[in-house]
């Protein structure tokens, strides 16, 4: 058996199984002519494949022939030489192609987070907007309201009147819409940095304050085991306060009133669980609840319908994904996803 060793430590063998070709015809004998040419042949052949750019050709040798064993030897090491380099240059081609592209994906990221940039400095053009320039006619709006009602109030008639109070009506809804407009573009927004955040410590902090209320107080609250998050801590309180505020509002007359919160860690994230026994939602609107001003039942709870938005954007925000498991009257499971600590 011939060993040989190619560039870069591959290891070229020629072995007798190989040499079948050696096996048949007359005994070695360098002075035949037929038997110089047949190896010649071989050799031709071998090589032939070479040039077509078939290089898992191995030269075959015989073993203790010195001679054939030596020519067979050099040129294996000759092709695998040729292979390596061949390997290399696509290799190095790969890599080329693949810092292009890498390039090209930063240069589309960093135009991508320049937008995000923008867009964020419209929004919060659009805030200040909301929070002053709306506001400030809105304000002077209510106070001639109610000047007219306070001076000429009692000179015009009942429908007069009602008319009056409905456009006070609407002045105050409109106000508390911005508000509520308001409240959503800021949230998730306050530019505080993420850390390990107890959410243990929060949920209990949020019951304890919603047990206080009477609605809250014949209500079974089951705390499980509640993993640390990556979060900015009053963030977590905001979504908290608003899905187990709304596990309280959305129960109903259920005769056992019941809300279990827990935890479960899944891969990198933490997935977060709020189920309550209510009235439960509709699954043709399980999307929709998530969007601003969206409210379903027909109950008498308080609500503008935007803390679930707020909840979406918030999660959303982190990084994180929010959803619920529900049908009418089988209560609802709010879920949603963390970083992990
Ligand atoms: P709001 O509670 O102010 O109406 P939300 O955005 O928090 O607004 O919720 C949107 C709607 O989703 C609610 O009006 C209610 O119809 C429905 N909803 C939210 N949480 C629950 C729940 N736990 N059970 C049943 N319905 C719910």
């Amino acid at each position: 058996m011939i060993h040989a060793l190619a560039e870069e430590g591959v290891a070229v063998e020629a072995t007798a199984s190989d040499t079948d070709a050696f096996a048949e015809g007359p005994v070695k004998d360098w002075s035949s002519p037929e038997y110089v040419k047949r190896q010649i042949d071989l050799l031709q052949e071998g090589l032939t494949q070479v040039l077509f750019d078939d290089y898992s050709v191995v030269i075959k040798t015989e073993p203790g022939d010195p001679i054939w064993g030596n020519l067979a030897m050099h040129i294996n090491v000759a092709i695998n030489a040729a292979r390596n380099a061949i390997a290399r240059a696509e290799k190095s081609e790969a890599l080329a192609a693949m810092r292009l592209s890498l390039e090209q994906k930063n240069q589309e990221l960093e135009a991508a987070v320049e937008q995000l940039r923008r867009r964020n400095a419209e929004l919060d053009a659009f805030v200040h907007t909301c929070s002053h320039d709306l506001r400030t006619p809105l304000v002077s709006m209510q106070g001639m309201v109610g000047l007219i009602m306070e001076e000429f109030g009692s000179n015009l008639e009942a429908r007069g009147q009602h008319y009056l109070g409905r456009l006070q009506a609407n002045v105050v809804h409109l106000e508390q819409l911005i508000a509520d407009l308001q409240q959503v573009a800021l949230a998730g927004r306050d530019g505080s940095p993420a850390q390990p955040a107890d959410l243990d410590q929060i949920v209990r902090y949020v019951v304890n304050e919603l047990s206080e209320t009477s609605e809250a107080r014949k209500i079974t609250f089951e705390v499980g085991e509640l993993l640390p998050v990556l979060a900015v801590g009053a963030h977590v309180e905001q979504v908290m306060r608003n899905l187990i505020g709304n596990a309280v509002k959305y129960l109903g007359d259920t005769p056992e009133p019941r809300i279990e919160i827990g935890s479960v860690r899944r891969d990198d994230v933490v997935e977060c669980w709020v189920r309550d026994n209510g009235i439960g939602i509709d699954p043709a609107y399980h999307e929709k609840i998530f969007e601003m001003f969206q409210r379903l039942h027909d109950v008498p709870v308080e609500g503008t319908g935007i803390g679930l938005a707020i909840v979406k954007k918030v999660i959303e925000g982190a990084g994180g994904r929010v959803w619920v498991e529900s049908a009418l009257g089988q209560g609802a499971t709010f879920r949603f996803t963390w970083p992990a600590v």
